[in-house]
């Protein structure tokens, strides 16, 4: 009888997917973390790490890992993963896209609606019994807006598709123009953001975007521009979104993922012209149980010898 592969689990996974690790696998979970000299003598037989989007795996915990063979991510995002650091030593690393294209958009969709027709407002209004002593504050018109997208990968085009259901003008912005699209193309994100209403961030993470949505962004946006970001924390500038918040650079911001999660400045959390979602993009029952799916699969796949199923492209 061989013995079960060892892995590592380095994030807080959600319990269905540690449920399937648990039936082929030896977990060890955060060992890291919690007991170093424990680690130390289970390191070198693990072949494994079962990673989410928000997990580091870096240089250092790969470097400790001679028999490591894969790296599974639970999430399409895997800038956390040292992906050359995985490379040279071809550590496969899997992620899970597709799946969640659809919540994600819908959640970039329901975040534009809410911060402009302000919804979370509205339901404390009610509650708070100041219908009587209404009315709230106009609103801002979604419909036939002009909305910029920034990054036009599979979620970006989903945001694309869902934005052509409200008449809306859309123009998008990418390191390479994508030929095939019907939408408008910007070379840099400031040039798209001086051209709409609505600007969504939905590009990788990674050192590549960090602060992509920088001052200068914020400033072409402009005082009745509105930001929307589902994609990374570390893509927008967010001392330089406080800062354009406060002084009226932008109208406003509906933001899902922050900087150093799970903490959310006070700055942000006081203010009016926000709506704030605990990274929850992709956090439906449906979405999270096709994501468990391809998580688990992936590392059934290696160690059964077979293809994987989604790896990262190299
Ligand atoms: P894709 O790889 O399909 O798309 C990424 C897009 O970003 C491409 O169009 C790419 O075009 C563009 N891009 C990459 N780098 C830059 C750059 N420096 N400047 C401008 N555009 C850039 O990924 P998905 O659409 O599947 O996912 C996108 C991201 O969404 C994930 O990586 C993840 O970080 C985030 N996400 C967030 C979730 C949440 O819970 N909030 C859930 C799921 C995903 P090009 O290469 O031409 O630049």
């Amino acid at each position: 009888v061989l013995s079960k592969p060892e892995i590592l689990v380095v994030a807080k996974l959600w319990p269905p997917l540690m449920e399937a690790l648990l039936t082929e696998f030896v977990v060890h979970d955060r060992l890291h973390e919690s007991d170093p000299a424990a680690f130390a003598e289970v390191a070198p037989r693990i072949r494994g790490i079962s990673a989410n989007g928000e997990s580091k795996v870096p240089r250092e915990l790969i470097d400790r890992l001679p028999a490591l063979e894969v790296i599974s991510v639970f999430g399409v995002g895997y800038d956390g993963v040292d992906v050359a650091a995985a490379a040279e030593r071809n550590i496969p690393v899997t992620n899970t896209p597709d799946v969640l294209t659809d919540d994600v958009a819908d959640m970039g969709i329901a975040l534009m609606l809410s911060i402009a027709r302000r919804i979370p407002h509205a339901d404390k209004f009610v509650r708070a019994g100041e219908w009587p002593n209404g009315p709230m504050p106009l609103a801002r018109k979604v419909s036939g807006a002009r909305l910029g997208i920034v990054g036009l990968g599979r979620i970006g085009q989903a945001i694309a598709t869902r934005a052509e259901g409200f008449g809306m003008s859309i123009a998008y912005t990418t390191r390479t123009a994508k030929p095939q699209s019907p939408y408008r193309y910007y070379p840099t994100p400031q040039a798209l953001a001086a051209e709409v209403d609505f600007l969504i961030v939905i590009t990788p993470g990674g050192a590549g975007t960090k602060g992509l949505i920088n001052a200068e962004v914020l400033k072409a946006l402009g005082p009745d521009g509105i930001l929307i970001n589902v994609a990374r924390g570390t893509v927008v500038d967010q001392a330089a979104l406080i800062d354009a918040l406060a002084q009226g650079t932008i109208a406003g911001a509906a933001l899902d993922v922050f900087e150093a999660e799970p903490q959310v400045p006070e700055a942000l959390r006081q203010r009016d012209n926000v709506v704030l979602t605990p990274h929850i993009a992709s956090a439906t029952w449906q979405t999270r149980r096709a994501m468990a799916d391809l998580a688990y699969g992936n590392l059934h796949a290696h160690f059964a010898g077979k293809p994987l199923l989604t790896p990262v492209p190299a």
